[in-house]
């Protein structure tokens, strides 16, 4: 850990993330558990509301699920057998046990298998952003890209078998809509079994040929740039990982969809198909994020903090250069505010140039500021983090230029 600090980078999330105001660590929760900040909860909010909006037009529903269960889910699932290291356990006061979550798909496929469903009512599309907790050891933590606490932006999707490609490719077109958005170009691997070690996985050798011949068509018809993971795969299944790279050449691991031919197995999911026969189904998981906090971690190294204005904490500052000058200020902060842009007023004792460089410390995307000439011109002076000067303008005209700023993810 000492020596980490030495060598951390004024770029690395965790600076960034501390004198941004983002999370923080406390030696009483523990390290591997980060707390979200007033500020950096909105970073997690936008991220959650981005992939939520794009979800929507694929017709997903939002679900909640408890943050532990019973052993015997995981026991059937098989996570109690394989995945036991990573689970964090607890017992009841009668001795019962139970587990904290270190995934959601279990919980999930109870949902599913609450009623019978007909062909026509399927997929079910199931979301949820919610932590899972996994035991790392804690000589791995640091910062917010190996936590205990994890934030997945998690989505079930309950199919038939033919309609596999088209569920993917819709996940495929979230992902690649999400990641433009920020600039980066994706490649992905195809995380498959490993051929030297079987019994690390879920499930018949059959069964996870056909999954992997099913993902590997997909990429190739798809036109993707990809490549081979072997060893890669989940526990239940083989996955499509992606990799998000900048402009700049960094590479990150980012988005995950996965096959899952063996959860229904054991959990007996079905639909009763067209001739009245029980039949079959498939689950495929997927992460837009990854994770939040690895996302976040990702987009403020990328961005090396200067934010977006749709993604920033605080959006605009309110500057008033002499006091006399609070009242207008204060007026144009309200409109601001009623608008939904997330505004600052700073109304210090402090000269311009102070205000200003503060601003700019804190990686503001923009600031307004109110002097004589403004308040005799019923405008304001915008200046921009990125731009610099930006002239005079109205209150309507500001309101306008920032509402499509954010509306477009500029
Ligand atoms: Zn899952």
């Amino acid at each position: 850990m000492e020596n980490d600090k030495k060598e951390m980078d004024k770029n690395d999330h965790r600076v960034i993330g501390k004198e941004l105001d983002l999370f923080t660590f406390s030696d009483l929760v523990g390290p591997g558990l980060p707390l979200w900040t007033p500020k950096g909860n909105i970073l997690r909010e936008e991220l959650d509301k981005f992939v939520w909006q794009l979800r929507s037009k694929h017709d997903y529903s939002r679900v909640t699920i408890p943050h532990i269960t019973k052993k015997e889910l995981y026991e059937k699932s098989g996570h109690w057998d394989k995945f036991s290291e990573e689970l964090f356990r607890i017992t009841s006061r009668e001795g019962k046990e139970f587990a904290l979550k270190p995934m959601n798909c279990p919980h999930h496929t109870q949902i599913f298998a609450r009623k019978p469903h007909s062909y026509r009512e399927m997929p079910q599309r199931y979301a949820e952003t919610t932590m899972v907790y996994r035991d790392e050891q804690s000589g791995e933590l640091g910062g917010l890209t190996r936590v205990l606490s994890i934030t997945q932006d998690d989505s079930h999707v309950f199919c038939r078998t033919n309609q596999i490609k088209d569920e993917f490719l819709k996940i495929w077109d979230i992902v690649d809509s999400f990641y433009k958005a920020f600039g980066f170009t994706l490649r992905v691997r195809l995380s498959f079994r490993d051929p030297k070690d079987s019994s690390k996985y879920l499930g018949t050798k059959e069964i996870w040929d056909m999954a992997e011949g099913e993902l590997r068509q997909i990429a190739t018809d798809r036109g993707a740039d990809f490549f081979d993971g072997p060893g890669e795969a989940a526990l239940y299944g083989p996955k499509l990982d992606f990799m998000a790279k900048n402009s700049a050449g960094r590479e990150w691991q980012v988005a995950t969809i996965q096959l899952d031919m063996n959860l229904p197995e054991r959990f007996d999911l079905s639909c009763v198909n067209e001739k009245g026969e029980k039949e079959r189904i498939v689950m495929i998981h997927s992460a837009i994020t990854g994770s939040i906090e690895r996302c976040a971690a990702v987009l403020i190294e990328h961005y090396e903090g200067n934010f977006p204005l749709w993604l920033s904490p605080i959006q605009v500052k309110v500057i008033p250069v002499r006091t006399q000058h609070n009242e207008v200020s204060k007026r144009h902060f309200d409109i601001l505010k009623e608008n939904g842009i997330r505004v600052e007023f700073d109304d210090a004792d402090e000269n311009l140039g102070t205000k200003v460089r503060e601003a700019k410390t804190n990686k503001i995307p923009y600031w307004i500021v109110i002097g004589d000439k403004e308040v005799e011109a019923n405008k304001v002076t915008l200046e921009s983090r990125d731009a610099g000067q930006l002239g005079q303008m109205s209150a309507e005209e500001l309101l306008s230029k920032l509402l499509s700023e954010i509306k477009n993810k500029n």
